[in-house]
């Protein structure tokens, strides 16, 4: 069971965690999922949680005090590991997404405006494992898509939520023999659909033809779409097949 507690001002943001795997994950408790809002922790009137930043510019910062509050009724004497979703953080990638998997307890604080007061994350990063993430380069709104991203793609990593566990293992960036290639053409039936034909040789049942075929269309796949990946590949992973495309 992985418990997860999301922060946010728009916990609404999160119905789509009602749905589907991970709807299924929740129903049968492979998935503990907790949302909060954090405006309950604001005292005024107005129940604010931003300010203007300090040395100046445009936008507001989410106030230190209103995460404390909220952060420490939601973990108690508990350690979850903090992640902040941020554009300027670490890159959240399939092998992140592993690593969290095999957490019992994530606690998600999303950010909205000009992001958290930096010393939210100083604070409990004396006292927890925090890490600001991104989920690419671009800026959104709010964490709260970003949050949805990645528990999306770790909750899948759970054990029983994939209705076949090989699934993840053919994965683009999965470990092992997929690491750093992305997954190729995929097909199913008719064999002939508007004229196009379905590679023979997948129709051919012999397996070790198809596995060489799909690792060349990774290979060729991830040539054409991510050559940064391709240049980065570890030699020692590649056959003499593979180096010959
Ligand atoms: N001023 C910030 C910067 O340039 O780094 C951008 C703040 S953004 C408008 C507001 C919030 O959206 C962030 O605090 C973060 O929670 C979330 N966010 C935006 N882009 C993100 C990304 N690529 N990955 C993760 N979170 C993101």
């Amino acid at each position: 069971m992985l418990r997860l507690d999301i922060v946010s001002i728009f916990p609404e943001y999160f119905a789509p965690l009602d749905v589907s795997l991970i709807g299924k994950a929740r129903e049968r408790g492979t998935l503990d999922v907790r949302l909060h809002q954090l405006r309950d922790w604001a005292h005024d009137v107005h129940k604010t949680v931003d300010d203007t930043p300090y040395g100046g510019g445009p936008g507001m910062v989410m106030k230190p005090e209103v995460w404390g509050e909220a952060i420490d009724t939601v973990i108690g004497d508990g350690t979850p590991r903090m992640i902040v979703p941020t554009p300027s953080g670490r890159p959240f990638t399939q092998e992140l997404a592993q690593e969290l998997a095999r957490e019992e307890w994530l606690l998600f604080c999303c950010g909205r405006y000009e992001g958290i007061d930096s010393r939210v994350m100083t604070e409990y990063g004396s006292r927890l494992r925090v890490d600001e993430v991104s989920i690419g380069d671009y800026v959104l709104a709010g964490g709260e898509v970003a949050v949805l991203v990645m528990v999306e793609a770790i909750g899948r990593l759970l054990p029983g939520v994939l209705g076949n566990a090989c699934s993840a293992v053919d994965d683009s960036f999965a470990p092992g023999s997929m690491r750093n290639l992305l997954e190729g053409p995929v097909y199913t039936k008719p064999p002939v659909w508007r004229g196009h034909e379905v590679p023979g040789v997948l129709l051919s049942g012999h397996h070790g033809k198809v596995a060489r075929w799909r690792r060349d269309e990774a290979l060729r796949r991830t040539v054409k779409n991510r050559p940064e990946l391709a240049a980065n590949l570890d030699p020692q992973t590649l056959d003499k097949h593979d180096q010959a495309l």
